[in-house]
């Protein structure tokens, strides 16, 4: 009996213990190496996102970070060494081509022997030929990555597939605020999270491939055709294991904006806790976007010296669409053996107060005066069929009444009623149907986000 109670008040002594030495707190922090140093271009601003990284990841409170920042491609590596076995997780903020060998292999075994492992959005990028990186990461794109490096993965009918279909690697549309679906409600780092949540406008990558092994999708996010998307559900944020190590993948955190959606920083502060120690201690923020809102963190995104007032602008639709319509109206007359002058134009609801437009010269933007002919202002033609059609919400040249100044009751223009508002497209410089036909590829390349 004796001997049980003291088997009992040893168990007792000894899980308090281990619980208070895994337990994680301010006088315990959990060991982090940030690592940068390089991204695949300015776009990337890897100085800036690092501070921002280093920021949020301490502003968790059980996190002491260390930054490491490596030499470039190319450049002397002999001083450069980052003694991850110091460290609980390293987390990368870093895309380059490839690492001198013994590096490689420092990385592979802390990660074989336990180490844990975050990889933010265009670390993902990083590292093309290396396959010990790819099994750990799971997907990756760009960097020459085809199918050579593995299948796509997305989510088909609420399950997990890979897809074979030959191509190359990463792709993503405007930066726009996109919905992310938890596929891993029980998984510690997704535990109380709303099952769908808007994350801040960010680039949403699609087309990553990888080996996928020992991969668990967490969320994914639908990749939207009209935003140039995939129309999958693409991966957004993965654990893997590797040896005995942990990884969190996070593809979403472009650039400051994107990082300071509070949807982005709660996963990022439970995915590094997740890495370091198998579990999560962390609550549920207040401020966690809900599904029809996102939730920006001002003290973070003030950080971006372009910061101003508020959230980043969002991306006028018409300017994106703007120019595919109109290189969609160059490819049809090219087609047709026509040049001349392009014009689109958008106007929101159902009555024209204001309108954005855009032309594009094709070939030629006049013809020239002769004797018998005193010439075309082909831009003047091309507007003009367009504000006939703004007045008459009608196709140009539909005689519903007779033409007034300024038009010329020409056939030429479309015009159609989009989702939100009116699209028009006008060309002048063939003839009348086939005008109608250029036409009519412009306004049905609006009509994909208008
Ligand atoms: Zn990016």
């Amino acid at each position: 009996m004796k001997r049980f109670i003291i088997v009992i008040l040893l168990a007792i002594v000894t899980s308090t213990t281990l619980w208070q030495a895994r337990a994680a707190s301010k006088a315990n922090p959990i060991r982090l190496l940030l690592l940068d140093g390089q991204s695949g271009g300015p776009y990337h601003d890897w100085q800036l996102t690092t501070a921002v990284m280093k920021k949020e990841l301490q502003d968790a409170g059980i996190f002491s970070v260390t930054v490491a920042t490596s030499p470039k491609f190319g450049e002397d590596f002999s001083n450069f060494k980052p003694e991850f076995s110091k460290y609980q997780a390293i987390v990368l903020n870093y895309d380059a081509p490839d690492w001198p060998a013994d590096l490689r292999e420092q990385l592979e075994n802390y990660v074989k022997n336990g180490g844990g492992l975050v990889i933010v959005h265009a670390s993902d990028n990083s590292f093309p030929d290396w396959v010990a990186y790819n099994q750990m990461i799971g997907i990756g794109g760009w960097r020459n990555r085809t199918e050579k490096a593995g299948p796509m993965w997305y989510f088909k009918d609420g399950k997990l597939v890979s897809d074979n279909v030959p191509g190359p690697a990463g792709e993503h549309g405007n930066r726009l605020p996109f919905q992310v679906e938890t596929r891993a409600p029980e998984h510690p780092i997704m535990k109380g999270l709303p099952h769908v949540w808007m994350h801040g406008a960010d680039e949403l990558y699609g087309t990553l491939r990888g080996p996928g092994q020992n991969m668990t999708v967490l969320a994914t996010a639908h990749s939207d055709p009209a935003n140039h998307g995939t129309g999958h559900d693409e991966p957004m944020l993965m654990v893997l294991s590797y040896g005995k190590g942990r990884i969190f993948h996070t593809t979403m955190g472009h650039d400051v904006a994107a990082l300071s959606c509070a949807g982005f920083i709660t996963t990022f502060q439970r995915g590094a806790e997740w890495v370091a120690t198998g579990r999560v201690t962390q609550k549920v923020p207040a401020d966690f976007p809900t599904a029809g809102s996102e939730s920006l963190r001002v003290d973070i995104a003030k950080m971006d010296p372009d910061f101003v007032k508020g959230p980043p602008p969002r991306p006028d639709p018409f300017e994106t669409l703007a120019y595919p319509a109109l290189f969609a109206m160059k490819k049809r007359a090219d087609e047709l053996g026509i040049g001349g002058v392009a014009v689109v134009a958008y106007f929101q609801g159902d009555k024209i107060q204001a309108w954005s437009s855009k032309m594009l010269v094709i070939g030629r933007m006049r013809d020239e005066p002769s004797d018998t002919n005193k010439g075309a202002n082909l831009i003047g033609i091309a507007y003009a069929k367009a504000v006939e059609m703004a007045d008459t919400l009608k196709d140009s040249g539909s005689q519903v009444r007779p033409a007034m100044t300024g038009e010329f009751g020409w056939q030429g223009g479309v015009i159609v009623r989009g989702k939100t508002g009116y699209l028009i497209a006008a060309f002048s410089g063939g003839k009348s149907e086939d005008d109608v036909k250029v036409s009519r590829a412009g306004v049905e390349q609006l009509a994909t986000g208008l």
